[in-house]
């Protein structure tokens, strides 16, 4: 039986703040037809200006990933992306009163649970797979992500960020069927000394401990540490050396590297195809990410 077209059965609304802009923005998830793919659409703009969510779109990825179309773009649509494909969703429009999307717990945890609250169902018309069947890759600065033929999507992902606390990390995701419970609660992470820079550079004004690991590698005073609260506009706590500093939001020990996969798939998402294929990262990012997306997108057109 060949897989049939999936969207969302009833509208779904959540709220929260961009990680970026700081702004509170509403998202609202509606059904759309077959053969829609997946559209943005910026409610709070003259004439609703739509961003189709397509590879071509990206403007923009340097801390996250910006789609741009219309005149009007929306930012940091990777966590969302990921939460769709992830649960199969081929058909989506993204209803967003804002520029950004919420950053909620950092994951896309927030995200699947919403469009598994307006229940997910088949269309009639058959979905379409891009079979990869000779090796794609791309690479750039230490980055290199590729695709192999299989008859499985599935991905692997390691990183190094020549970090102590870190180390060399490895994620792997056999299935689509595991991405639920094995990378939609996987959270986003910061190195302390990049979040100082970012601080100050008024980069992240919806920053929060909730949303992010805090990766600590160097050795703090106390002092150090209440002052890095301070620009925080944070209540001082104890310093307890190098570490995860908000160990109790962690899931899983290798939890970055599940996010870097969890990100892989949001950008994968923007291929406007889904992919039959094996695909290997090593120190993916958002550039390379949608690089090698855009590689593969340009197969897709060709092949039409
Ligand atoms: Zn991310």
């Amino acid at each position: 039986m060949p897989d049939k077209q999936k969207t969302i059965l009833n509208d779904v609304t959540l709220k929260g703040t961009g990680l970026h802009t700081g702004k509170n923005v509403i998202i609202t998830f509606k059904p759309a037809k077959e053969n829609t793919g997946y559209l943005f659409r910026r409610v709070d703009l003259d004439g609703q200006p739509e961003i189709k969510a397509l590879a071509e779109n990206v403007v923009e990825t340097s801390r996250s990933t910006v789609l741009f179309q219309n005149n009007a773009a929306v930012a940091t649509v990777e966590h969302v992306m990921s939460a769709i494909y992830g649960l199969g969703i081929d058909n989506l429009i993204i209803e967003i009163d804002g520029a950004e999307t919420p950053i909620l717990d950092g994951s896309s945890k927030y995200y699947t649970n919403s469009l598994l609250k307006a229940g997910i169902t088949e269309q009639n018309a058959e979905r379409k797979y891009f079979h990869i069947t000779e090796k794609v890759h791309f690479e750039n600065d230490g980055t290199s992500i590729t695709a192999l033929p299989s008859d499985n999507l599935s991905f692997e992902v390691e990183i190094d960020y020549h970090s102590t606390v870190l180390g060399k990390q490895k994620a792997v995701l056999n299935s689509l069927d595991e991405y639920l419970t094995e990378i939609a609660p996987c959270k986003t992470f910061v190195f302390l000394k990049e979040l100082e820079i970012l601080l100050k550079n008024n980069q992240i004004k919806g920053g929060d401990l909730s949303n992010a690991l805090v990766i600590v590698e160097k050795e703090f005073s106390q002092k150090e540490f209440d002052r890095i609260a301070d620009l925080f506009n944070k209540k001082h706590q104890k310093y307890h050396g190098r570490g995860v500093l908000n160990e109790e939001h962690m899931t899983f020990p290798n939890e970055p590297a599940r996010h870097k996969l969890l990100d892989l798939t949001g950008d994968l998402a923007l291929a406007g195809m889904r992919i039959k294929g094996k695909i290997k990262a090593v120190k993916p990012g958002h550039f390379a990410n949608t690089e090698f997306v855009k590689l593969l997108r340009k197969q897709i057109l060709d092949a039409k």
